[in-house]
């Protein structure tokens, strides 16, 4: 995924080789993430999918299918906001793995790339089938998979009999019963300050028991080109990285999967639009930080986020 990992388990007795046994149980499931959804190995199955330019049925893990089901059903509720099909856009914008650029492309390729958007031509047959109604179809699941990989090492220590734990996936937590000592586990939020590193500037901090958080922003992934700047979110109807001040989103959830997706999809509607379809979206609550200009911000949360603010 292109990212570290990191998990804390609260507990007073695990001894080293316990606790050997439990990472290596924790990277192969890691490992069998990647080989089934990322687009940096070149034998995963979302490259062979992607490289399958055929519209019959294509065999694929039920993990995949689980991942794709629960993204068509963020398309269809946030209007084909959240679409993994993004991804011919994410490479000509030099998000994916086709490298950087500096520069945004020229109107008439986006517009060409943007015929092969559309996550209405992705079809889950069953529990180990997908089929693409258009041949040039290609799959993104960087907005999904780090959250689901997160659920699945959670489902691990859980299985392990785990039960107090912090789970962290490249910024995207789960965090279950409590820290040693019997306090909530402690997440803070990024001010979105561009091109910062991770904890240097926290906006808010949340306490969290069996629940998902997952963060969407503008300030890590972007270049800046005549003063604007161009991030990864990509608008997949326009075929531009979004042009709102939204500059990251928060999204509180039951699961991280879920997490992850909505607060991509938020990323996308921008605050306004973003405000009301989380209201809409039962079990779930947002944080917004919108930039005013370079260095200030304002936030906005929705009704029920209160609750996982530190008090
Ligand atoms: P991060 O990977 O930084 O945690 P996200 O979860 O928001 O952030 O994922 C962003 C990635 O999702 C982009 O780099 C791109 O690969 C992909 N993406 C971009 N736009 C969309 C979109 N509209 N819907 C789904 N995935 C997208
Ligand atoms: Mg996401």
């Amino acid at each position: 995924m292109g990212t570290t990992y990191q998990v804390k388990i609260a507990q007073a007795s695990i001894s080293q080789s316990e606790l050997q046994t439990l990472r290596a149980k924790v990277d192969s499931a890691l490992a069998r993430v990647n080989r089934q959804m990322s687009t940096y190995d070149p034998g995963s199955e979302i490259s062979r999918f992607n490289k399958f330019e055929d519209t019959t049925k294509f065999e694929i893990s039920t993990e995949f299918i689980k991942v794709v089901r629960k993204a068509l059903m963020v398309y269809e509720s946030s209007e084909k906001a959240f679409d993994i099909t993004v991804a011919p856009l994410v490479n000509l914008w030099g998000f994916g793995v086709k490298g950087h650029r500096i520069t945004p492309p020229a109107k008439k390729e986006i517009s060409s790339v943007l015929k092969n958007i559309g996550s209405s031509h992705l079809i889950p047959e069953g529990d180990n089938g997908l089929k693409k109604s258009l041949p040039e179809l290609q799959l993104d699941l960087s907005a999904i998979a780090k959250g689901y990989g997160v659920d699945i090492v959670a489902q691990v220590l859980n299985i392990e009999r785990f039960e107090n734990f912090m789970v962290e996936i490249g910024g995207e937590v789960y965090a279950q019963g409590e820290k040693a000592g019997g306090d909530l586990w402690k997440i803070g939020i990024d001010t979105p300050t561009l091109a910062s590193l991770p904890g240097q500037n926290i906006q808010v901090i949340l306490s969290l028991k069996d629940v998902a958080v997952a963060t969407s922003g503008d300030y890590r992934n972007y270049f800046e080109y005549d003063g604007k700047i161009f991030s990864h979110t990509i608008n997949p109807k326009s075929g531009y990285p979004v042009t709102h001040n939204l500059a990251s989103a928060t999204v509180v959830a039951g699961n991280c999967m879920e997490a992850d997706a909505l607060a991509t999809a938020l990323m996308v509607m921008g605050m306004e639009k973003g405000m009301r379809y989380i209201e809409s979206i039962k079990n779930a609550e947002a944080f917004f930080i919108v930039r005013k200009n370079r260095d200030s911000y304002d936030t906005f949360q929705s009704s029920g986020f209160g609750k996982f603010l530190q008090k």
